[in-house]
């Protein structure tokens, strides 16, 4: 089968047909995907911001089909339709059981580090344990989420990350009350979905802050109800909310200056959530007045503090009633082989969500 392999850090995408999934053993679940997003999260993985051992097939953000079922596995059939979760609650360990499934590192820290794929003779790791960007994966049970037939797969492949992520950001982590403010740093499939989430949650005003033009117009579409470009945040905040800053900010780029940025146009009191995905090695700098002074809250957002099991539902149910926008999310579709093209669009900030097709 067709799978793209990173080789190694910094290195292009290499798109082999030789590739193999193995399995699958008990406990784990052998899925055709249909479709996968291109997340910024991989092109974090090609350039060393995010730890991933190499080679690897990347791409985490799938949606397919079961196609075989290793031994002792109950929820889900061959046949069944499902998105794949990069973090599967195991369902025992302290933080599931504390009703933070999305914390469960049991199955996620074991896949980061099995070779789940063969190219030619050489074993290969799975991006966060998955590796969607393959005709086939190989991943445990709780990995794949049930979902109804009619639901198409493309649509479906993008709750798998970014959409959870930034909806989950909004409701889940941060907790946008109705009438709030809200500004979002970072308009792309995550920032696009934090936007979504403060409009579902009712926020009176959400200003969206992008560097591209093209990307200020189209989160309008999705519910931004300003967008500027960041050096005219001083402006806005002037304007909506007589300078004293937003009731969330959120970062939602992976960078230091961002953050900052966030931290500085929430206003006292106010809640900022950093959903960017930064390095090890980025440091942000607060000084030890402001910290709590201003008594803001600074929370980290991992998967959109989402539980998938029900969330990814929850995400379906908002998109059947029309309250969440998937197709508009879809910028281009694309064949596997164009994959190094696609880390290009994404890092020129133009495009929303790309997907590939496996047909
Ligand atoms: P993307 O590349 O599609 O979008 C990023 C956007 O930020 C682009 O529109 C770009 O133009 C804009 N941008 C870049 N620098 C900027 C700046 N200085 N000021 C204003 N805007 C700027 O990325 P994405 O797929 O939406 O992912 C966004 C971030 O979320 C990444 O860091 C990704 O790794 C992370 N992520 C985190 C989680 C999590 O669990 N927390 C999950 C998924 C993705
Ligand atoms: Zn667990
Ligand atoms: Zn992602």
């Amino acid at each position: 089968m067709r799978a793209a392999i990173l080789p190694g850090l910094n290195e292009k995408l290499e798109v082999r047909s030789d590739v193999q999934a193995i399995g699958p053993g008990p406990g784990e679940v052998r899925v055709r995907i249909v479709a996968s997003g291109v997340c910024h999260s991989d092109i974090s993985a090609q350039n060393g911001t995010l730890p991933q051992p190499t080679p690897a097939v990347l791409g985490h953000e799938g949606a397919g089909e079961i196609i075989a079922v290793g031994e002792h596995v109950h929820n889900v059939a061959v046949g069944d339709h499902v998105i794949v979760s990069w973090v599967p609650p195991c369902g025992e360990c302290k933080a599931c059981r504390r009703g933070q499934p999305n914390l469960c590192l049991t199955l996620f820290m074991a896949g980061a580090v099995s070779q789940r794929f063969l190219a030619g003779e050489t074993p290969i790791f799975g991006f966060a344990g998955t590796g969607t960007f393959a005709e086939e994966c190989v991943i445990p049970s709780q990995a794949a989420i049930k979902i109804d037939d009619d639901v198409p797969l493309d649509i479906a492949s993008l709750i798998g990350c970014g959409v959870m992520t930034g909806v989950g950001a909004a409701l889940k982590t941060a907790h946008v009350e109705p009438g709030s403010s809200v500004i979002v740093f970072g308009c792309g499939g995550v920032g696009i979905s934090v936007i979504q989430g403060a409009r579902i949650a009712g926020a009176a005003e959400i200003v969206a802050v992008d560097l591209v033009p093209e990307k200020l117009e189209m989160a309008k579409r999705f519910g931004a109800t300003h967008a500027v470009t960041p050096d005219k945040v001083v402006e806005v905040a002037a304007e909506l909310t007589a300078a004293e800053g937003f009731d969330y900010g959120f970062e939602v780029i992976g960078r230091p200056e961002t953050i900052r940025s966030a931290y500085d146009a929430t206003r006292r009191g106010g809640t900022t959530t950093v959903v960017g995905a930064g390095a090890m090695d980025a440091m942000v700098s607060f000084n030890a007045f402001e910290l709590f002074f201003s008594e803001k809250k600074i929370l980290g957002c991992f998967y959109g503090s989402a539980d998938v099991r029900t969330d990814f539902h929850m995400l379906l149910r908002l998109w059947r009633s029309g309250r969440l926008d998937l197709e508009g999310m879809i910028t281009k579709r694309i064949d596997i082989s164009e994959i190094n093209d696609a880390f290009d669009d994404c890092l020129s900030g133009k495009v929303i969500r790309q997907i590939i097709e496996f047909k």
